[in-house]
């Protein structure tokens, strides 16, 4: 690890580095075994010398935000665990320039402060920008795909700047997911003016409602399963389907997760939340295991009362026989 030992000496204040830390402290899950490096980089200007060298080790990287959307293996990832960290927020020119390492609610705190319009329904969404763009995150209504102009990304080779057109933005995905070895550096934002008493209640009222159902303390990842677009629905499902169910198009995982009766299961220590269906948390005593194992029991008992394979929003991360979508 001589490569990693001289970055170090040539990027002191922008480049720290741990070996075998326990992811468990990076996920909101609180789940997740050692990743044999961690890596955590402050400068973007550093990335063509530390990609680079973490390559040249042959070991496998993966980029990480603020853990919020993972599900970690306990036995942790035999690699190098990388986050770019870098925080700033800048304006030019009536546009927002953001690090991905910025929390995502600093960001949404920065407009809402400015009376910009377009994000202040997103507040209270864990995790940093950069997570946010890789899965296109929204709420209420609002994603991010609506007001981000383009990404600075490095690709392992160049720094480059793609349009909104051509980050392949749909519901809940990204180009990015199939481009895992790029890092999201940045995002040019462009908001509209709004009424600022208006955007400050919405943005309070909203953080209120979603505090009640995602106490900040609660280990997990938000919802599990995406929602389904109905016209992709099989027949068995379409025909159960209640009126007024359906929302700009899509249903609910959670209708048919509460159907197959989710809620308030448990398995070891890690439970399905009594009063929502698609909300898997961890009680302090669980493991990675049961959670994938809760994730397939309700994925096989929703494809068996409704001919549906429910996808998970998210991340799994040191689990070769599992795809993220
Ligand atoms: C209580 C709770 C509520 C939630 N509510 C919502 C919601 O309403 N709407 C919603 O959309 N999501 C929600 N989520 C999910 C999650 O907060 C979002 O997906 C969030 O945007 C993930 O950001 P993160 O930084 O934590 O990403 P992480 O979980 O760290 O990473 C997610 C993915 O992004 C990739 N990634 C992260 N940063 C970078 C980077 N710089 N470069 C390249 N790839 C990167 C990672 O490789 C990983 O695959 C919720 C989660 C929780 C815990």
């Amino acid at each position: 690890m001589q490569g990693i030992h001289n970055l170090l000496q040539r990027f002191p204040k922008e480049i720290s580095v741990r070996e075998n830390e326990p992811l468990s402290n990076h996920t909101r899950f609180g789940l997740g075994g050692p990743a044999r490096f961690f890596v955590n980089v402050s400068s973007a200007e550093a990335f063509p010398a530390v990609l680079a060298t973490l390559q040249g080790t042959g070991r496998p990287v993966i980029t990480l935000g603020g853990g919020s959307n993972l599900i970690v293996a306990d036995q942790g990832f035999d690699g190098i665990v990388l986050r770019f960290t870098g925080k700033s927020i800048t304006r030019k020119n009536g546009k927002t320039i953001a690090e991905s390492g910025v929390m995502w609610q600093d960001l949404v705190d920065f407009h809402t402060n400015l009376a910009l319009t377009g994000m202040e329904r997103m507040t209270g969404i864990p995790g940093w920008l950069g997570g946010a763009l890789y899965g296109n995150a929204g709420a209420y209504g609002q994603t991010i795909m609506d007001f981000v102009e383009s990404v600075r990304i490095y690709d392992g080779e160049s720094f480059r700047e793609i349009p909104n057109a051509e980050c392949g933005f749909a519901y809940r995905t990204s180009g990015f997911k199939s481009h895992k070895d790029w890092i999201l550096l940045n995002a040019t934002i462009q908001l509209p003016p709004g009424d600022p008493i208006e955007v400050r209640q919405t943005a309070h009222e909203i953080l209120t409602t979603r505090n009640e159902k995602f106490p900040p303390t609660m280990k997990c990842a938000g919802s599990i399963f995406k929602n389904l677009f109905v016209a992709e629905l099989p027949e068995k499902a379409l025909n159960r389907l209640p009126p007024g169910i359906m929302r700009a198009g899509k249903v609910p995982s959670a209708w048919f997760l509460e159907q197959i009766g989710s809620k308030g299961m448990t398995l070891g220590g890690i439970e399905v939340a009594t009063y929502h269906a698609n909300l898997i948390y961890n009680t302090g005593a669980g493991t990675s295991a049961e959670v994938c194992q809760l994730i397939d029991s309700l994925k096989s008992l929703v494809f068996n009362e409704f001919d549906l394979m429910l996808e998970e929003e998210v991340q799994y991360i040191g689990f070769p026989d599992r795809t993220s979508h």
